[in-house]
C-alpha cells in the first residue's frame, strides 16, 4: 500500500475547508433604492446574520446557506408601492420579508440595523420551514432584532423593561391572551391588534429562549410537521398551555423589576 499523495491529501483539505466555510458563513447582499448604507450598518448587520445562521443551525442543523438579499428604500412612497404589490398585511411597515421573491424589503430609518435583524430570521427560518406559525416566526424575529454582540463576539438577546410593562398589561387574562395568540396565523395576526401580538410573541420566545432552550429548539423542530403550537406547548411545556401562560407573565413581572 503507498502513503497517501500529499498533494492529493492538500487537495481535499482546501476542498473540505472551502465547502464548511461555504455552508456555514451566511451571505448578505443590499441595494440601495434612493438612499446609501454605510459600511458600519453593512457589518453590523452582516455579524448578527452570521450567528442568526448559527442559531438556527443549532436547531435544525447545518444547510447550504442562500445569501440573504436586502433592499433598502429611501423613499418612503417607493417602499409602500413594494408593500403593495407584495400584499403586506401589516399597516405602516418598516420592512418585511417576501416569500414570493426571496427578499428582504427595508425602509431607511434609524431603526434599519435593527429592521433588518429581524428580517433575517424571516429570511432565514423560511430557507428551513416553509409554514412557520407566526407567533414564532415573529417572536424569534423581535427576539434577534433586539439582541447584540458582546465584546467577547458573543450574541446576547436582550430584554426591555418597557416591553415587559406592555406584554404584563396585554397578559391580564395569562391563558385567554397567550392562547388568543397561538392560533391567530397570517392576515388575523397583522390586521387586528398586531402590536399586541407582536409583544406577546416576544415575551414568549423570550421566555423560552432564556429559561427554555431545549423546549424552544423542539417547538421550532416540531412545528415542520405543521401541528398545531397549543397541542405542543401543552406536550412539552410542563403543566400545558395554562401553567405556560403564567410563566410567562411572571417572567414580564421579573424582568420589568429588574435593574
Ligand atoms: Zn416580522
Amino acid at each position: 500500500m503507498s502513503a497517501a499523495n500529499p498533494v492529493y491529501t492538500c487537495l481535499l483539505l482546501l476542498l473540505l475547508l472551502f465547502s464548511f466555510s461555504e455552508a456555514t458563513a451566511q451571505k448578505v447582499q443590499f441595494l440601495t433604492r434612493s438612499c446609501k448604507i454605510t459600511e458600519v450598518e453593512k457589518g453590523k448587520i452582516r455579524e448578527m446574520a452570521v450567528h442568526e445562521a448559527a442559531f438556527f443551525a443549532e436547531v435544525f442543523g447545518p444547510k447550504k446557506l442562500m445569501p440573504l438579499r436586502i433592499i433598502i428604500y429611501g423613499n418612503r412612497l417607493e417602499f409602500y408601492t413594494v408593500c403593495m404589490r407584495e400584499k403586506v398585511a401589516l399597516r405602516r411597515p418598516q420592512g418585511f420579508y417576501s416569500h414570493r421573491t426571496r427578499t428582504m424589503y427595508v425602509l431607511k430609518s434609524d431603526n434599519l440595523v435593527r429592521t433588518c435583524f429581524h428580517e433575517m430570521v424571516h429570511a432565514i427560518y423560511h430557507n428551513y420551514n416553509n409554514k412557520v406559525p407566526t407567533w414564532l416566526n415573529e417572536g424569534i424575529a423581535e427576539c434577534f432584532e433586539r439582541a447584540h454582540i458582546d465584546s467577547t463576539g458573543k450574541i446576547q438577546v436582550m430584554v426591555n423593561r418597557s416591553d415587559c410593562k406592555k406584554v404584563i398589561n396585554y397578559l391580564e387574562k395569562p391563558e385567554k391572551a397567550i392562547n388568543s395568540c397561538l392560533r391567530k396565523s397570517g392576515r388575523r395576526f397583522y390586521e387586528y391588534q398586531a402590536h399586541k401580538n407582536y409583544k406577546i410573541s416576544w415575551a414568549m420566545a423570550g421566555f423560552l429562549y432564556h429559561n427554555h432552550k431545549d423546549i424552544l429548539f423542539k417547538l421550532m423542530q416540531e412545528t415542520v410537521t405543521r401541528r398545531k403550537s397549543i397541542l405542543l406547548i401543552n406536550e412539552y411545556y410542563e403543566g400545558g398551555t395554562s401553567r405556560f401562560a403564567a410563566d410567562v407573565k411572571n417572567w414580564c413581572v421579573q424582568q420589568a423589576g429588574a435593574g
